[in-house]
């Protein structure tokens, strides 16, 4: 689809050098770290303002041309793939650290700053952003509040859009909303800031950002559980959200993501189903919860819990869980990854570990299984041979059949990832046609015209 547009109007909102159609520009911004099919945009523009955020959607909108915001681009789903063709909106030039309020403990950001970034400069002030999100490293805050991402530590702390107090936010038509406020509650209102949380760059563009921090805890601890089966394993972490453990995370690999784990980063832990669980707080009291765990643990049958002594030790083992996606990447390199995040209520998290694994064997794909436990958030990497009919045929009907178990139970098809293109098809599945209309129509009130990434969300 190409759209004719005019260069000269757009460098002269945000400086001729802010502007490309090189091939090499569009070709980076075309693609996202899902299996989708690459789109090229017709044109990159780097805005170096909210003001100049606001006159490139002016003239897109008059024109109707698509906008694509894109921040780190790490998104599973497609979500920041120009379908359409149309402007990139590449916001990753606004990474400014607007204002730490020490007394309040909170933060204004602009929207492309990677989290490990804003992170390490709250650390000096004691203070931290929790979320934590797998892509640490490249994930931006402009991409997280739009894909309402969470992490490793969601358990405990909750989920980005729990911590988004205000933002500023530009609507198509250019007209620009200060939303929200800095009050630790209210009920003035709709909550139009949680609308836009995880809208995916649908109804508008966000350029400041207003998060509530936390106090870092005095005292990490992390451990790990491995177990002869993944029965024991699930039933373990069962039981610790079950017995109110405060963990600040649980998280499950399966035997075959340890495997390739070891293999890719040279490590040496068991090939088995592994939790590997954190605690924070007061010295005492994170002590008596590792205990605990290892309690729970031991009554499941877990072969080995291995206190991390170190904080190097501690760095090594959070490093095995975070490179998990990268590792089996690297051992399928030039494989195709469709990536799985379903999320269901924790009493059938187990049940539906179990069921990825038949499905894998009923449909003779290899699938991967790894996620945030304590959740009840699944993530498989299912890995297809390229240009197979018959893998891409196997591999949709084991997402249809793990993505309708999960609706079955009471889950969701995204736990944290969004919809963007590859989750579209099962949204009505989840919601219902009249929820998907509502949704559709609070789409078109704020974006009439349908520029603001066209093709997301809904099929
Ligand atoms: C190895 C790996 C591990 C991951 N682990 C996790 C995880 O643990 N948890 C998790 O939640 N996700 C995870 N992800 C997915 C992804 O990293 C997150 O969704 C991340 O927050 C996306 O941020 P980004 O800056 O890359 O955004 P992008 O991918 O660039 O964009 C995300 C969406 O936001 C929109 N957008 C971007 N900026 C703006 C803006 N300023 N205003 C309006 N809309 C905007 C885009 O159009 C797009 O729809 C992982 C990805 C990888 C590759």
């Amino acid at each position: 689809m190409t759209h004719s547009i005019d260069i000269p109007a757009l460098q002269a909102i945000v400086g001729p050098e802010n502007v490309s159609a090189r091939t090499a520009d569009l070709e980076a911004h075309s693609i996202d770290e899902s299996c989708v099919t690459p789109c090229l945009p017709e044109v990159i523009v780097w805005p170096g303002d909210t003001e100049q955020v606001a006159g490139v959607l002016r003239y897109a909108n008059e024109h109707e041309i698509p906008v694509v915001p894109w921040s780190g681009g790490s998104s599973l789903e497609g979500n920041p793939v120009p379908v359409h063709g149309g402007i990139v909106l590449a916001m990753y030039r606004l990474k400014e650290i607007l204002d730490v309020n020490e007394d309040d403990l909170q933060v204004t950001v602009q929207p492309g700053i990677i989290y490990d970034d804003l992170n390490a400069h709250l650390r000096r002030l004691g203070l931290f952003f929790p979320p934590a999100p797998g892509s640490a490293d490249v994930a931006t805050l402009g991409g997280m509040v739009s894909n309402n991402s969470s992490g490793m530590q969601a358990v405990k702390y909750g989920v980005t859009r729990n911590y988004v107090m205000k933002l500023k936010c530009v609507l198509p038509n250019g007209e620009i909303l200060d939303i929200g406020s800095r009050a630790k509650k209210s009920t003035s209102g709709y909550d139009l800031v949680s609308l836009i949380v995880g809208s995916e760059g649908t109804l508008g563009v966000v350029t400041e950002i207003t998060l509530r921090l936390m106090g870092l805890p005095e005292q990490v601890s992390s451990a790990i559980a491995v177990f002869d089966t993944l029965k024991d394993a699930t039933d373990a972490v069962y039981d610790a959200v079950r017995y109110g453990l405060d963990a600040a995370a649980i998280e499950l690999l399966d035997g075959g993501t340890v495997r390739v784990t070891n293999e890719q980063m040279g490590l040496n832990l068991r090939e088995v189903p592994t939790v590997f669980i954190e605690f924070h707080g007061p010295m005492a009291g994170v002590e008596d919860q590792v205990a605990y765990m290892r309690e729970i643990c031991e009554d499941h049958n877990c072969l080995e819990f291995d206190v991390a002594a170190t904080p190097e030790r501690r760095a090594v083992l959070w490093a095995a869980r975070r490179e998990a996606r990268d590792s089996i990447k690297l051992s399928h390199a030039g494989e195709i990854l469709v990536s799985g995040d379903v999320c269901v209520p924790i009493s059938h998290f187990g049940e539906m570990v179990e069921y990825v694994h038949q499905v894998a064997r009923e449909t003779g794909m290899r699938i991967y299984v790894f996620g945030h436990a304590g959740d009840g958030n699944l993530h498989t990497e299912m890995i297809l041979r390229r240009s197979n009919e018959d893998d891409a045929r196997r591999g949709d009907r084991a997402t249809d059949a793990i993505v309708r178990r999960a609706l079955a139970v009471g889950g969701t098809i995204a736990g944290e990832h969004g919809v963007g293109l590859a989750k579209r098809i099962f949204l009505e599945a989840e919601h219902g046609p009249e929820v998907v209309a509502l949704m559709k129509a609070i789409k078109q009130v704020f974006d009439p015209k349908g520029i603001m990434n066209p093709g997301k969300i809904f099929a």
